[in-house]
């Protein structure tokens, strides 16, 4: 069978390397993929981005399935468009991926179900925003509405900084449309983690616990990123928390969601906010996996993910039982010089590792071009080490960390704290 996946981060990477290892595939198209992708002979890129011709491309030559990384794409309608063409694809249609490209949509979607959330309340006018903030107080969180590639967020920790936020996006227009309507809701405390779900339509399966690791520096200091670090499981969602987060969030949506009439299907992904005594409350919906959770978590799959998603597209993922490795996979983000704000591109890399039994190099931005990698984007490299421990697991990612070089990168050197502080 021949697969297509769209995207070109960590996640397509992770994704791509996972298909490519089942015995009925033939070949696995990364569109348009990266330097990773690029060097391992069982992918193939194509420089191909909008949907329509990803559809044209998927009929042409045949593709069996489809699978799409990136939220954009997804609010963009390309489940819409391949299926308007009868073909196979696995995500969430245009109207179901409201629940992550709009957080007004979610949050009144959580409100109607009763899941529970931070209380909000949204705003397209300035000065109700500035009342809402000085009638509430600080610690606030200001939400852009719509899609912000994780610049939409701000955690106020003052009444000022709130206040500059809503004047950022509702005034001065920074984020353009995806700005021009906020929410402001109510600051949760806790520990943060990610609890991915797939998702038929009425099925849902699970996957693996994961926790990322969102600031850019060490004990969790310095600016939001996409995530520098991940590991699966996350020791916080224990056996009772995973029953209840399943009761009272993930069961909630998809059937809320075929309550409104719209059908879910895709991954659903809940970021999680768990407070001392375990309750959960879910911070955001995600319609895709998380980047870098994919990583660690694709890296501990063990059964054949072409028949998980065949399953998922035909509406039998009653009938998959997964199969994980039993050891921690743990993943370590290498960023360019700069990232987030500015990340410098260009700089030549080296050492990344062969893959071994305990370690494996997921490629992000990079770039190959005659032999050469380079540096094309933001996170460059996700190592994920495996190991029956945290510890262990940590050990054989640092190590592939310490071998590889490129001028100016960054990693954090901490990836794993909680679930090592946890265990000791
Ligand atoms: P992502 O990149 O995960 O899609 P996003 O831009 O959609 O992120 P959120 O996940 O909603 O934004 O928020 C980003 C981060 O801000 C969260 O991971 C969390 O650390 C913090 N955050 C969001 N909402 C709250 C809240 N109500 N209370 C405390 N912290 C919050």
């Amino acid at each position: 069978m021949k697969i297509l996946v769209v995207g070109s981060g960590g996640r397509e990477h992770a994704l791509a390397w996972k298909l490519a290892q089942s015995e009925r595939i033939q070949t696995v198209f990364v569109a348009p993929g990266n330097g990773g992708t690029a060097l391992d002979s069982r992918l193939k890129n194509i420089d191909i981005s909008d949907p329509h011709a990803l559809a044209e491309f998927a009929k042409n030559e045949h593709i069996g399935l489809t699978l799409v990384g990136p939220e954009t794409p997804l609010a963009a309608g390309i489940v819409n468009i391949f299926r308007d063409q009868g073909l196979k694809i696995f995500g969430p249609t245009k109207e179901a991926a409201q629940l992550e490209s709009s957080k007004d949509f979610a949050k009144s979607f959580m409100q109607r179900h009763g899941i529970p959330t931070a209380k909000h309340q949204t705003f397209t006018e300035l000065a109700a925003a500035h009342a809402y903030i000085d009638a509430n107080g600080a610690p606030i969180v200001i939400k852009a509405d719509g899609l912000a590639a994780g610049k939409g967020v701000v955690v106020a920790m003052t009444l000022q900084e709130a206040h500059d936020a809503v004047d950022m996006m509702l005034s001065d227009n920074k984020l353009g449309d995806a700005g021009a309507r906020v929410v402001i809701e109510e600051f949760l405390t806790g520990e943060e983690a990610s609890f991915i779900v797939m998702v038929d339509g009425k099925n849902i399966l699970p996957l693996a616990t994961s926790q990322d690791h969102k600031r850019l520096c060490d004990d969790d200091q310095g600016p939001n990123t996409g995530g520098m670090g991940a590991y699966s499981p996350a020791p916080i969602i224990t056996p009772q928390v995973h029953a209840r987060v399943m009761r009272e969030i993930i069961d909630p949506t998809v059937q809320g969601m075929a309550k409104d009439g719209i059908v879910f299907t895709g991954f659903l992904y809940a970021g999680l906010m768990i407070d001392e005594h375990g309750n959960p409350k879910n911070l955001e919906f995600n319609c895709r996996m998380g980047d870098p959770e994919t990583q660690p978590i694709m890296a501990r799959l063990k059964t054949d993910f072409v028949s998980i998603l065949e399953h998922a597209v035909n509406g039998h993922l009653d009938t998959v039982e997964l199969e994980w490795d039993r050891r921690t996979a743990l993943g370590v983000v290498m960023a360019a010089a700069g990232y987030p704000d500015a990340p410098v591109k260009g700089a030549h890399i080296t050492g990344v590792p062969a893959e071994t039994i305990d370690c494996i190099t997921f490629h992000a931005g990079t770039h190959l071009d005659h032999g050469n990698l380079t540096v094309s984007g933001g996170r460059v490299l996700c190592a994920v080490g495996l190991g029956d421990n945290v510890k262990v697991a940590q050990k054989h990612a640092y190590d592939a960390i310490d071998a590889i070089q490129f001028e100016g990168a960054q990693a954090r050197r901490d990836i794993g704290w909680r679930a090592l502080n946890k265990k000791h």
